[in-house]
């Protein structure tokens, strides 16, 4: 089992990273804050290790997500993910990179899927889809990838597992481009089909192979060396010829990177390797230094201009995690720094409030190794602890006033009525449901024909209602039951195609409003019912909510 080295030992290449006071400017030019996207099994813990081995672990929040690396984090969701053997602890892993430093968000998946897993990417700047090389694109890389685009944020694609036998390299590309509307450029090239990996080819130096071949004792990772084209060729002929052929093909269509679309959204840079062996991880690392942007002035709220990276401290919460320590029953507000300088125990300036916020519990981790963080800039995630106060999509400022704008909602997929199991407890019940809400846990929808008595809980993932279950009951002495309902998608809709949805006798479905935002919500049991309401009904207007299927 790996241990990444703690806080106190973030000395990287003889200078520390994030521990002196430094120049906002010059700090966040040194930043990349990324998360990688994916679908279960896809690769994502085992490349994140490879990761931070090639790299320097400088912090780890929580765990890695995944069986092997995972840190113990003492807390009653540690009971539930032990039960259902998942990881709901997100993670914020900081390490260093050619004098750079390079913060991974976790995009909790697998069952625990759900908002949050959506919102880690407002605090990216970048994304790293992986693909797993025999299955090509799947449904929770499909999702993601809508977030990315949706927030504009720009995406470099690793094809993981080219060790195993899987789908040709050319069809893997034609299958991002067609689906997504995205060109792909390689910037890697294998020699060799999945499960015959010889080598890769960098296209930005062609007269040479990086070859790969198993290590000697039964090691995980590869061993690489550097061949001429000469030898390549010698050695590897009809596989050095084929990839040459597949490049030359690809420099004729044009597949060639480009900085400017690749931050534009429309296109994404393409690397192979299996992250497993290893191979091809350490030229990905490169990329994010090389390629990804790093922390830029941010758009503020209602045309308020933008925030620039020098201004002073402003942060935005994207996450908050509640109950993590059973002792302290506290609240963990996950907070990416986007100007300024963070120092512990500064005071800022909740902006939805204008109430002040002080910053004594400041921590780089969370669990049982937190430990303070005294220094964040732009980039950077910062845990704020009893931050019970605090909302997803907060402000937090100091000085001068920034606002930035709501974070968006998400198109749930699972629903569920909840009533009070003890009707005593009716008072208890509402407060807890309220908060949950405001709090972003779930969101809550209400309709006059079920009554106030009886709201429907929409998720994105049904892992969500597990944590209302737990939390109702012990933090709110208010125990629930909850009954599921046959609704599967949800549409935005306005006033007048609620009234049409809930008359009518034709499409199965039924509005309710959001409370949050008074939204009104199309609920449909499948797609097929959505287009059979957009026939009958066609000057009614359904709005898909981002991430909606
Ligand atoms: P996650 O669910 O996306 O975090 O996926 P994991 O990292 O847990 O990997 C899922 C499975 O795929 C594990 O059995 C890994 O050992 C395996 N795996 C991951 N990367 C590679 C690879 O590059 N090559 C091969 N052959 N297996 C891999």
């Amino acid at each position: 089992e790996r241990r990444y080295r703690s806080a106190d030992e973030r000395t990287v290449d003889g200078r520390t990273a994030g521990v002196v006071s430094g120049d906002a400017t010059e700090e966040a030019a040194r930043r990349r804050t990324f998360a990688v996207i994916s679908h279960p099994d896809a690769g994502k813990s085992t490349l994140t290790e490879a990761l931070a081995l090639h790299a320097q672990a400088i912090t780890s929040a929580g765990a890695v997500h995944g069986k092997a690396g995972r840190r113990g984090v003492s807390s009653d969701w540690m009971e539930m993910e032990q039960a259902r053997g998942i990881s709901v602890t997100s993670a914020v892993l900081q390490f260093a990179h050619r004098e750079q430093v390079l913060n991974l968000l976790d995009t909790p998946g697998h069952a625990d899927f759900s908002e949050d897993t959506y919102r880690v990417l407002a605090a990216v700047d970048c994304a790293v889809m992986l693909v797993d090389a025999a299955k090509g694109l799947e449904e929770q890389t499909r999702k993601l990838f809508d977030v990315c685009r949706h927030r504009g944020v720009p995406v470099i694609t690793f094809i993981n597992k080219w060790d195993r036998p899987g789908r040709d390299a050319l069809e893997l590309l034609d299958e991002i481009e067609s689906e997504f509307r995205l060109k792909p450029t390689p910037v890697t090239w294998p020699v060799g089909i999945a499960g015959h990996m010889r080598g890769l080819v960098d296209v930005r130096d062609p007269e040479r192979m990086l070859r790969y071949t198993r290590a000697p004792g039964g090691a995980k990772e590869a061993l690489e060396e550097t061949l001429g084209a000469g030898q390549a060729a010698a050695e590897h002929a009809g596989d050095w010829q084929q990839a040459g052929d597949e490049l030359a093909l690809l420099r004729e269509t044009g597949a060639v990177h480009d900085p400017e679309a690749f931050l534009a959204g429309k296109s994404t840079p393409v690397f192979f390797g299996a992250a497993l062996s290893n191979i091809g991880v350490r030229l990905l690392l490169d990329a994010v230094v090389d390629m990804a942007p790093a922390p830029g002035p941010r758009p503020l709220a209602d045309g308020g201009g933008e925030r620039p990276v020098e201004a002073p401290f402003s942060g935005l919460v994207f996450k908050v995690q509640a109950n993590m320590d059973r002792s302290h029953r506290d609240r963990i507000a996950f907070v990416r720094v986007c100007s300024g300088v963070f120092e512990r125990g500064m005071t800022v300036t909740r902006a939805a409030t204008g109430k002040p916020f002080a910053t004594k519990y400041a921590h780089s981790v969370f669990g049982q190794d937190r430990s303070s963080v005294e220094t964040a800039y732009p980039g950077d995630v910062v845990g704020l602890v009893n931050a019970g106060a605090l909302r997803v999509g907060d402000t937090l400022y100091a000085e001068r006033k920034a606002v930035f704008p709501p974070m968006p909602t998400f198109a749930p997929e699972h629903f569920s009525v909840v009533r009070p199991v003890d009707i005593g407890r009716t008072k208890q019940f509402r407060r807890g449901i309220a908060q949950l809400d405001e709090e972003g846990v779930v969101q809550v929808l209400v309709s006059d024909r079920r009554g106030e008595q009886a709201p429907v809980l929409a998720a994105v993932g049904p892992m969500q209602f597990d944590v209302v279950r737990h939390r109702m009951e012990n933090e709110f002495t208010a125990p629930v039951r909850l009954e599921s309902l046959p609704y599967q998608t949800a549409r935005a809709t306005d006033l007048q195609g609620a009234e049409l949805l809930n008359r009518s006798r034709l499409v199965h479905g039924e509005a309710m409003h959001r409370v949050r935002d008074g939204v009104w919500l199309g609920l449909f049991p499948s797609r097929w019912h959505i287009s059979s309401f957009e026939r009958e009904f066609p000057d009614s207007p359904l709005e898909t909510l981002i991430a909606a299927h």
